[in-house]
């Protein structure tokens, strides 16, 4: 993915939380106002109406991406209804959760900015703790503003409890689910070779940890031949064109199997079965291939080495033996294969 693609992931997330966020506070209000006019308690009732103001705003700032300040204004309204609906309604209404939700959405906030906002986060989460030991202390010492009926002070609390658990549980989950697609695309890059796009060394380490049938495998190791010639005349940017068309032959020799760029202009690749047939038919299409660039035909071959795995062999090991091979065919003229089956060695020739 491109830091382009990449960024907007990022601002999808952002966009599609505040979006979610600011329509739920929104009934949540609409839900408190029709609750609060049943309860004919028209003050609190006439504060919420103008928190539903407040957020209908709130949708042209997600509009216009100004994500900051619409956390700032929600997280400053929260506190202000907090307090006002506590030090109204009593402090067993509940409303006092939301103290705690605020604390997460910080954070999830903090994560999202384009700075590093952590500093932030923890000025809000001590603004929380001095609101909430506030409202609670000035409840212990006062009566609410409102005598309200149990069955509207149970309705509150109980509505509050769960909105307040489900808030937190939505923004941890879209958190970790973001972290684990972030964790997942690092990993897959740096698993990737950029420039041809096929796997790098580090791909083979894994692949080499998941073979289980290793004695059928074999390692072949194929370097271009005179590549620095290729460069040299041709220039580096074609260079990279056979490079990236070598690595597209390969993978396509190889189908299921396993190939890698492994450094340079050498490659890996993991295979069973006819090795020496299937490494042939890589090398003689390789061979035959006319790599065009600017009108210029180019032509290149490679040589290979390859052999069986052992017992007991590291990878490091594995691919040293299938080094060692690459050079004997190096030695011996290039554009070859030389292959050793376990014990004996087979060398086909152009
Ligand atoms: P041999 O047949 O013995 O392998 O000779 P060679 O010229 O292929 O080997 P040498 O090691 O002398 O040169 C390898 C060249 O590969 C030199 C280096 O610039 C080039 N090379 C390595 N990575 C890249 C790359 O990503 N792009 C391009 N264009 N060239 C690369
Ligand atoms: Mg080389
Ligand atoms: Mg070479």
């Amino acid at each position: 993915m491109s830091i382009k693609a990449d960024k907007k992931h990022h601002y999808r997330t952002i966009d599609k939380t505040c979006l979610w966020a600011n329509i739920s506070y929104l009934i949540l209000r609409v839900f408190y106002l029709v609750l609060f006019l049943v309860a004919k308690l028209y003050i609190i009732a006439g504060i919420t109406a103008g928190t539903i103001v407040i957020y209908l705003l709130c949708f042209l700032l997600v509009k216009h991406k100004k994500y900051y300040l619409y956390a700032l204004l929600c997280g400053n309204e929260f506190f202000a209804y907090i307090t006002a609906t506590t030090l109204m309604l009593g402090f067993d209404t509940g409303f006092h959760f939301y103290l705690i939700g605020l604390c997460v959405v910080s954070f999830f906030t903090s994560y999202f900015s384009k700075k590093d906002q952590i500093r932030n986060s923890i000025i809000w989460v001590g603004l929380s703790v001095a609101i909430y030991l506030t409202i609670y202390l000035v409840s212990e010492f006062n009566k609410p503003y409102y005598s309200i009926d149990s069955w509207l002070r149970m309705t509150l609390f109980i509505t509050n409890a769960i909105i307040v658990f489900a808030f937190v549980a939505c923004y941890l989950t879209v958190f970790v689910r973001y972290a684990i697609s972030l964790e997942d695309k690092i990993l897959n890059e740096s698993r990737t070779d950029e420039l041809t796009q096929i796997s790098n060394r580090y791909g083979l380490y894994d692949y080499y940890e998941e073979i289980d049938d290793k004695d059928e495998q074999a390692i072949a190791l194929f370097d271009i031949d005179d590549f620095k010639f290729v460069n040299d005349h041709y220039g580096h940017a074609a260079g990279d064109l056979v490079l990236k068309r070598i690595a597209e032959i390969a993978s396509d020799e190889v189908g299921d199997e396993f190939v890698c760029r492994y450094g340079g202009e050498e490659f890996v690749a993991v295979i069973s079965g006819s090795v020496l047939e299937k490494l042939e038919a890589l090398r003689k299409r390789i061979e035959k291939e006319e790599f065009e660039f600017e009108g210029e035909k180019i032509h290149v071959t490679i040589t290979i080495g390859a052999v069986n795995y052992s017992e007991g062999m590291t990878l490091e090991e594995w691919v040293m033996a299938a080094d060692e091979k690459m050079y004997t065919g190096k030695h011996s003229g290039k554009n070859r294969t030389v292959y050793s089956p376990k014990k004996n060695k087979k060398t086909s020739k152009k």
